[in-house]
């Protein structure tokens, strides 16, 4: 996109995030608990994050923002515009 074109919003879905099995999902579930947290903010259906802590979910997922990106879309936590998001990070 243009320069002029803000990145989208990364919004988890909370409740599809409850719904995927803790032992794949585990890791961010532990830290979109721990943002809602230290803000506070505990009766979303959805938690907006930095485009910094989707860097950091890849470092823990040990896999690239897109690919990490494409399995959060898959599982229904992500929506796909979300990959407009990754494109504008590395690209
Ligand atoms: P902090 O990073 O020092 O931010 C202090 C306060 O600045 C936040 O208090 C919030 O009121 C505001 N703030 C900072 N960045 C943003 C932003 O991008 N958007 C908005 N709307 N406000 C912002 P808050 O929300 O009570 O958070 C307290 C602390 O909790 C933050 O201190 C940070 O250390 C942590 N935190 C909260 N949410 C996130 C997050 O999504 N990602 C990360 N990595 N840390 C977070
Ligand atoms: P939006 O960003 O499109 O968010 C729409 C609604 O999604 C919000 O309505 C809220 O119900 C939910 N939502 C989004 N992110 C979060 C989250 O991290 N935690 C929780 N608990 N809910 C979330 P709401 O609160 O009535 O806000 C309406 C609009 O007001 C937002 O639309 C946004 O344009 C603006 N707004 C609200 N809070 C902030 C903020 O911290 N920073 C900025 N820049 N805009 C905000
Ligand atoms: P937002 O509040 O609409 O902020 C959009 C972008 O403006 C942020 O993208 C960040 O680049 C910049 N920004 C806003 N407030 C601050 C601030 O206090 N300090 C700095 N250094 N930059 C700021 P980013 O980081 O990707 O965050 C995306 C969204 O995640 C934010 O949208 C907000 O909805 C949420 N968020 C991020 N951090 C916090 C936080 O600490 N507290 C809360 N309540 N929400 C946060």
């Amino acid at each position: 996109g243009g320069a002029a074109e803000p990145p989208p919003k990364l919004v988890l879905d909370l409740e599809r995030l409850s719904q995927v099995p803790p032992e794949k999902a585990g890791p961010l579930q532990r830290y979109a608990a721990t943002i809602q947290s230290q803000r506070g903010d505990y009766n979303g259906k959805v938690l907006s994050i930095r485009q910094d802590d989707l860097r950091t979910l890849a470092v823990i997922y040990d896999q690239s923002p897109s690919v990490l990106t494409e399995q959060l879309i898959g599982w229904g936590v992500l929506d796909a515009d979300a990959r407009r998001a990754v494109q504008h990070d590395e690209g």
